[in-house]
């Protein structure tokens, strides 16, 4: 339906938005490029202190933005007040730190002074999801800004209110007018932007065509993209584990988000001593989670983001079950309206089936039974994917074991995958590649310099 706010959780459609025309997206870029000129040279202490300000008006703001998040793709309403503030500190964390991520560095060699020094590329094209309306944007915007680099903003469809909210809140916080902007489009614009010479760089958080697409059109053109696709992230348990913990965790790693979560754990791989153990906790948990309107506090999950997401996600079931696969709870789309689906969770995974190699974007649990870490090893790396991890043991060596043979683009031992601005965030195999977050994150979109004298 174009670009608008449907609450998923009724049905209702809240706003609706006429996309940009071609002269507006124009004047965009214009502004976007002549701002850039400027806005390169400003101290970087002056952005710290507009990004700072961003963090506070994001906390002023926490409910109104939060609350807007529920209503147009169905986060439960404390989960999104929680993003609200993840914003908030990575705002502070760059605004802190990105002088020292980014200052000359210098390197001894045959020159009387060699050196390395970072320079902005100009505008960044950031084309985002919906499931972190907020966090994700600001995840680029708050190192791609302090870098010197200037955004622009593609965000998905259904989250208009979000995507404005974000200009909204940084020219508040005193950014000039220019330096980043919301262009509500829909994904055919896209390409002409990667084409466009004034645009240096892209990034994309989402789906593989998605990704393919932009990747592509960049590659044409030259010009960098960091890519954050899907996942089907390993969450194993062995028999050395806190199984009471572990299997807490795995319901929150699973259902965070309604299960839209790229780096949600998704497929459950538990070795047999334990298997009985975690999945009766497992499941007596899974069933326990309340399922209604996102808006009140008291509901652990609310509905998928799209009509689309729970078809897909009910199809998705439905073949693997009918292929053999058992349910242990849930399996079913919840009739009236809204995108509600039930808590779910697979196991007798059959081979060739969806739950086998897809990623399931939605509250759906995938449970494996293994003989033992080769096995669980072997199980984790057999996906097209590489996000994140979770691995539950004490025993030593088999942590350093799952620290190097895991093929992710992070090892979490006995806890949940999680986003830290500390720390780099990205994928490998088909998840995808580059870095956010840390310093990392802030080098993707620089010119690192070589400077040498003699
Ligand atoms: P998409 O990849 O379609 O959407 C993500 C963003 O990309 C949106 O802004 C979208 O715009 C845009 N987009 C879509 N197609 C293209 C294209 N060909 N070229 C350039 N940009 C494009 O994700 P969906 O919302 O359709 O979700 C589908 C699946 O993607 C999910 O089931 C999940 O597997 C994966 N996904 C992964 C996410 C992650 O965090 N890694 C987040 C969201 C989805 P528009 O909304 O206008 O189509």
């Amino acid at each position: 339906m174009g670009i608008a706010s449907v609450n998923p959780a009724t049905g209702e459609v809240l706003e609706t938005f006429t996309p940009l025309t071609s002269d507006e997206i124009e004047s965009k870029l214009t502004l976007a490029d002549a701002t850039f000129r400027e806005y390169r040279h400003i101290p970087i202490a002056r952005r710290g202190e507009w990004l700072r300000k961003a963090a506070d008006i994001l906390e002023r703001d926490q409910v109104e933005l939060a609350r807007n998040m529920t209503l147009e793709m169905g986060k439960p309403i404390k989960q999104a007040i929680g993003e609200v503030l993840k914003c908030a500190l990575v705002c502070r964390f760059y605004a802190d730190h990105a002088a020292e991520f980014l200052q000359d560095h210098e390197v001894a060699t045959d020159a009387s002074r060699s050196f390395v020094r970072y320079e902005p590329l100009g505008i960044i094209l950031a084309v985002m999801p919906w499931n972190f309306p907020l966090w994700q944007v600001f995840r680029f915007a708050a190192p791609a800004l302090m870098a010197g680099n200037v955004g622009i903003l593609k965000h998905a469809s259904n989250v208009p209110r979000s995507a404005l909210a974000v200009e909204r809140i940084l020219l508040e916080a005193g950014f000039p007018a220019g330096v980043f902007q919301t262009l509500l489009i829909g994904a055919e614009k896209v390409l002409d932007l990667v084409n466009d010479p004034r645009v240096k760089a892209a990034t994309l958080t989402g789906s593989e065509p998605a990704g393919m697409s932009l990747a592509s059109a960049a590659g044409k053109q030259i010009k960098k993209v960091v890519l954050e696709l899907g996942g089907s992230d390993p969450f194993i348990v062995l028999d050395s584990a806190d199984i009471e913990a572990a299997a807490a965790t795995a319901v929150m790693a699973r259902t965070l988000n309604n299960g839209q979560t790229c780096i949600a754990a998704k497929r459950f791989i538990v070795a047999d001593s334990v298997f009985d153990r975690f999945t009766e906790l497992f499941v007596e948990k899974v069933k326990a989670l309340k399922v209604g309107d996102p808006i009140e506090e008291s509901n652990d999950i609310g509905p998928l983001a799209t009509a689309k997401i729970v078809e897909e996600i009910a199809e998705q079931v439905r073949k693997t079950v009918e292929m053999g696969g058992k349910i242990l709870a849930g399996g079913q789309r919840i009739e009236g309206a809204g995108n509600f689906y039930q808590p779910t969770i697979l196991t007798d995974i059959p081979k060739g089936s969806p739950g086998e190699k897809e990623e399931f974007f939605g509250p759906v649990a995938l449970l494996f039974r293994v003989k033992d870490i080769d096995e669980a090893i072997a199980l984790a790396n057999d996906s097209p994917f590489g996000l994140g991890s979770s691995a539950w043991t004490n025993d030593p060596a088999e942590i350093d074991r799952l620290v190097s043979e895991v093929e992710a683009g992070s090892v979490f031992i006995n806890g949940m995958v999680k986003s830290d601005p500390r720390l780099p965030f990205g994928g490998s195999k088909r998840s995808g590649f580059g870095r956010e977050l840390s310093a990392e994150g802030i080098r993707e979109f620089v010119n690192i310099k070589t400077i040498w004298i003699k």
